[in-house]
């Protein structure tokens, strides 16, 4: 069930490209992706980490190569894990190279960055060979020389300047399988160089705002800076960056796209922030609920709300709802529906049952329309 204001966002028109087996831009479902911060040659502990990023959804999974060691660490992580990875370069050719030949989807590095036109065509020819993508990926704290002295400072224009100057090339060379990202840490930087951008290429769009902070801090951060480009159809791929664990960034970034009606995974809660009214402790229901309903990746909407002031309303928007308000009870909605009244010590394990049975109802509606 959806709200009663309900607008489809209208995604800018971009060229699809393939990174492994997942296609992004075009009309392909938005993509949400991490980074390791593990050792890349520590092969346990990043196979561990793509794993756990994997288990959260992650579609893409970028991994620094700073050495050779890392480089050639790809090619065991690539063969223990499913997501497709990304291989993180900077300035050092024979990385890039040597990540895609050990089965990187995708390279992260800057042609005009690499030194002469031989170098950029050996790259460029191993990506090609390897069927590897490429992310241009400008970053406004390290923009070319000669682009800072001409703009003087990293405005919006020298960002997308130094993009098109990188793009450029591999136009020339017809390599066409990439993606271009623009970030900065200012959120308004950032988002005037990703609309400016979007006006002169059809590749592609990663968001992200560089260096965001901490979990609450870079949260919001992100969320203002990717949310208003997504709501105006800018953008095909995702990462938001936090100093904190790695899963929670795919966390964020589903959320983000959750909260546009742009992509859904797992279980949508809508919960109110409790009051006086409540009828039963909202924020420690929620927050179990949380828990028990973390393993969920089909979308199902819920509401969890303390009283009658908004909870019926709330149901009639979601697939299941709960509403408190009665003695030491209250009422269950399936979509929209009264469906039971439930006392509040049954009332988790109650939802959780309602749930999981929309679940099955949803896939075997899939089945048998397949
Ligand atoms: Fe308070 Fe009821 Fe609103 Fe929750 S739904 S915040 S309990 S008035």
């Amino acid at each position: 069930m959806k709200n009663s204001y309900w607008q489809e966002i209208k995604r800018r028109k971009s060229n699809k490209i393939m990174v492994g087996n997942i296609p992004v831009g075009g009309d392909s479902p938005i993509t949400v992706q991490s980074m390791t911060n593990t050792n890349t040659a520590d092969l346990e502990a990043t196979i561990n980490q793509v794993k756990s990023l994997e288990n959260a959804g992650a579609d893409f999974v970028r991994i620094s190569c700073p050495d050779q060691e890392s480089s050639f660490a790809l090619k065991n992580i690539v063969a223990e894990t499913k997501v497709p990875i990304i291989a993180d370069i900077h300035f050092h050719y024979k990385r890039a190279i040597e990540a895609a030949e050990s089965g990187a989807s995708c390279l992260r590095f800057n042609p005009g960055n690499i030194g002469s036109r031989e170098r950029i065509l050996e790259v460029v020819k191993a990506a090609r060979d390897n069927d590897c993508s490429i992310r241009i990926g400008v970053n406004a704290g390290s923009l070319e020389k000669k682009i800072l002295e001409k703009y003087k400072s990293p405005s919006p224009e020298a960002m997308v300047e130094s993009a098109l100057m990188h793009e450029n090339i591999l136009k020339d060379l017809d390599f066409n399988n990439y993606k271009i990202s623009v970030k900065a840490s200012s959120v308004l930087l950032t988002v005037e160089a990703y609309k400016k951008l979007a006006l002169k290429t059809k590749a592609p769009l990663h968001l992200g705002i560089t260096e965001a902070g901490g979990m609450i801090d870079g949260t919001i951060k992100s969320s203002i800076g990717i949310g208003q480009l997504l709501t105006q159809g800018i953008g095909d791929t995702i990462r938001v960056s936090l100093s904190a664990d790695p899963v929670e960034e795919i966390k964020v970034g589903f959320g983000i796209l959750k909260s546009l009606g742009l992509r859904h995974r797992g279980v949508t809660i809508i919960s109110c922030p409790s009051c006086a009214r409540q009828g039963f402790d909202v924020i420690e229901t929620v927050k179990k609920l949380e828990k028990k309903l973390s393993h969920i990746t089909e979308s199902v909407t819920l509401s969890v709300m303390g009283c009658v002031v908004n909870g019926p309303g709330e149901a009639l928007m979601t697939e299941v709802g709960f509403t408190g308000g009665g003695k030491e009870s209250g009422m269950l909605y399936i979509d929209g529906n009264r469906l039971m009244k439930c006392k509040n010590d049954d009332m988790i394990d109650t939802i959780v049952g309602y749930v999981e049975e929309k679940i099955r109802e949803k896939e075997n509606s899939k089945k048998n329309l397949s």
